[in-house]
């Protein structure tokens, strides 16, 4: 202990490179006017995107896809191999026509509320499965809400 007061601890010390940038959303609410050079310059002074890539869009992937460095290395890809993109459409189409077929069985009427709940519960994890895959657009719940929707 020397005496000196240190400078109040303060966030920005450890969050330097957050706050040195801004997002461009940001840069160009400050100048509405902006013109197309300025905007492209901002792009350079904006957060970045991340340099390494983006997960794969297989859930169960951990590989990272990053943008085409040079012209020719081809198409950004969303799935770091066609192998992660079979499986990945598979998998959905599986938890689609599971989610489905449930559906259907719940709703036939000699299905018990018991079951209606075991079955909306399996429903209900097949929905929070397939929310990590991409171009999948289904209904919402139509009857219960997935948890403490219990009526009587
Ligand atoms: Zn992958």
């Amino acid at each position: 202990m020397d005496g000196t007061t240190p400078n109040a601890p303060d966030q920005r010390d450890d969050r330097r490179d957050v706050l040195m940038t801004r997002s461009l959303e940001t840069l160009m609410a400050a100048e509405p006017d902006a013109t197309a050079p300025r905007v492209l310059e901002m792009l350079d002074e904006c957060v970045p995107l991340e340099k390494k890539g983006y997960r794969c869009l297989n859930p169960t992937c951990t590989e990272l896809c990053a943008w085409p460095k040079l012209r020719g290395q081809g198409r950004p890809k969303l799935f770091c191999s066609k192998t992660c993109r079979q499986q990945h459409d598979r998998v959905r189409d599986r938890l689609i026509a599971e989610i489905n077929g449930l559906e259907a069985v719940r709703d036939r009427p000699g299905t018990t509320r018991r079951q209606g709940e075991d079955l909306s519960s399996a429903i209900g994890q097949r929905r929070w499965a397939l929310a990590r895959y991409a171009g999948v657009s289904f209904d919402q719940p139509r009857d219960n809400a997935p948890e403490g929707g219990r009526r009587k």
